[in-house]
C-alpha cells in the first residue's frame, strides 16, 4: 500500500522487486513488468476513483502511524531536544570578591537563592526545571558533577541517536566565563563532550564491526566569526575566504567548499581538533582571558553501510548517515554605551555580531519549542 502512494513511475521497479522476491528462479520478461505494473497502476486509479474519500482517509492514517513510529522511537517530541544546565567553580575574580554560591540543584530542578542581592523581599528563591541539572561549583565535594558524568547523559544520547540514524546537534550557551569550552572541550587531561564522543564513537564502531557493515567517518570544523563563516580546517584559505551557506533541495541547508577530512581512529580526529583550535579566532576579554569570539562548530558525518543477501542473490544496500554537529557558542555580553577606543570599539563590534547571531538562534529554538 505504501508503495502505492509513491509516483506512479516507481511502479515498474518495485513491480520488478516484488516478482523477484515471489518467484526468484523464474525467468520474467520485461514485457511481464510493464504489464504488471499497468495492472497495478490501472487498479489503483479505479480503486482511487470509486472510493477517494476512502482513499484521504487512509492515507492521513498510514501518515499518522508512521508519525507515532518516529516518535515512539525517540520518546516524547519533548525528550528529543533536552535542555541541562551546569554550574562551575568560582573563578579567580570571584574568589577575591568572596562572592557566595546562590545555586543549588536537587534533581531536576535549580534554586537561585537571590534573597541577598535582591531589592524586593517576595523574590526570595527562583526555581527552574532543566532536564538535568549539574553542580559542578566544588571539585572536592562528593556531589561534583564531572566531565563523565555530563557526557554519559548528553554525549552518550547524541550516540545512540547517531546510530540509530538521526542527525544530532549538541551546543553550550551561556555568558563569557560560564563553562562552555569547558564543557564542550574541556582539556587534555579533563577531555569535554566532543573528544569523549569520538572516543566512544570509535570504540563502538569496532564493538560492532561486523563483516557485512562498513562505517565512515568524515569531520569539518567551522568558526562563525563576527557573521563570516571560516573552514578552520584548511588554514591556507586563509582569514578573508568566506564560506557561503546554500540550500540544497534534499538535504538542506549546507556549507559549500567545505574541506570535509575523513578519520579512521581517535587520533587522527585529536588532529583535526587541534589544527582548527590553532586557527580559532581568540581575543581577551574582561571575563574570561582566552575567550572565544567566535562560534566553532565541530561535526561528524557518520555513515554506516551495510551490505545484505537476499534470497534471490541479490544484494541490498543500505546507508544510514547521520550528522554530530557540536557547538561551543561564542559567549554572549552587555554592551556598553561609553566613548570607545578604536580597539575597543572592534570589540564591540563582535559583540554586536555575536548577540546578533544569539537572538536568531533564540528565534529558531523558540519556534522549535511551539
Ligand atoms: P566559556 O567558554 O564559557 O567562555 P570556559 O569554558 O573557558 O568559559 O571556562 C572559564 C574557566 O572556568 C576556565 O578556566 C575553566 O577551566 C573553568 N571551568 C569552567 N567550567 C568548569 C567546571 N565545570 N569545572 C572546573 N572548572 C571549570
Ligand atoms: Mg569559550
Amino acid at each position: 500500500f505504501l508503495c502505492l502512494l509513491q509516483e506512479p513511475t516507481r511502479f515498474e521497479s518495485q513491480v520488478k522487486k516484488w516478482l523477484y522476491e515471489w518467484r526468484p528462479d523464474s525467468c520474467w520478461e520485461p514485457k511481464t513488468f510493464q504489464a504488471s505494473s499497468l495492472l497495478v497502476s490501472f487498479s489503483w486509479v479505479a480503486w482511487s476513483l470509486i472510493s477517494s474519500r476512502r482513499v484521504d482517509r487512509l492515507r492521513s492514517c498510514v501518515r499518522h502511524n508512521l508519525c507515532k513510529i518516529v516518535t515512539s522511537m525517540e520518546g516524547d517530541i519533548g525528550e528529543q531536544i533536552r535542555v541541562a544546565v551546569r554550574v562551575r567553580p568560582f573563578n579567580a575574580r570571584e574568589v577575591a570578591r568572596q562572592c557566595k554560591c546562590c545555586v543549588k540543584m536537587e534533581g531536576h530542578q535549580t534554586i537561585l537563592h537571590i534573597d541577598e542581592c535582591s531589592r524586593s523581599p517576595e523574590d526570595g528563591m527562583r526555581i527552574f526545571n532543566f532536564d538535568n541539572c549539574y553542580w559542578s561549583h566544588d571539585r572536592s565535594h562528593p556531589n561534583y558533577a564531572s566531565q563523565e558524568v555530563v557526557f554519559n547523559d548528553l554525549g552518550q544520547l547524541a550516540l545512540r541517536s547517531a546510530f540509530v540514524g538521526y542527525n544530532v546537534c549538541l551546543f553550550a550557551y551561556g555568558q563569557t566565563g560560564s563553562g562552555k569550552s569547558f564543557s564542550m572541550v574541556g582539556s587534555e587531561d579533563d577531555r569535554g563532550i566532543v573528544p569523549r564522543v569520538a572516543i566512544k564513537l570509535f570504540q563502538t564502531m569496532e564493538a560492532q564491526k561486523q563483516e557485512n557493515i562498513a562505517f565512515e567517518v568524515v569531520t569539518s570544523m567551522v568558526e562563525i566569526y563576527s557573521e563570516k563563516i571560516r573552514d578552520l580546517l584548511n588554514p591556507r584559505s586563509g582569514s578573508k575566504t568566506e564560506l557561503k551557506v546554500r540550500e540544497h533541495p534534499r538535504k538542506g541547508p549546507y556549507i559549500a567548499g567545505l574541506t570535509a577530512m575523513p578519520a579512521m581512529n581517535y587520533k587522527e580526529i585529536q588532529r583535526h581538533l587541534e589544527l582548527g583550535n590553532r586557527c580559532r579566532s581568540i581575543a581577551s576579554t574582561h571575563m574570561n582571558d582566552v575567550s572565544s569570539r567566535a562560534h566553532t562548530i565541530f561535526s561528524i558525518n557518520f555513515s554506516q553501510t551495510s551490505l545484505e543477501k537476499l534470497e534471490s542473490g541479490l544484494t541490498r544496500e543500505t546507508k544510514k548517515v547521520s550528522l554530530i554537529n557540536m557547538v561551543d557558542l561564542a559567549g554572549s555580553e552587555r554592551q556598553s554605551s561609553k566613548q570607545l577606543s578604536t580597539m575597543e570599539y572592534a570589540r564591540f563590534k563582535e559583540g554586536v555580531a555575536i548577540n546578533k547571531s544569539l537572538s536568531a538562534l533564540a528565534n529558531c529554538i523558540f519556534a522549535l519549542y511551539k
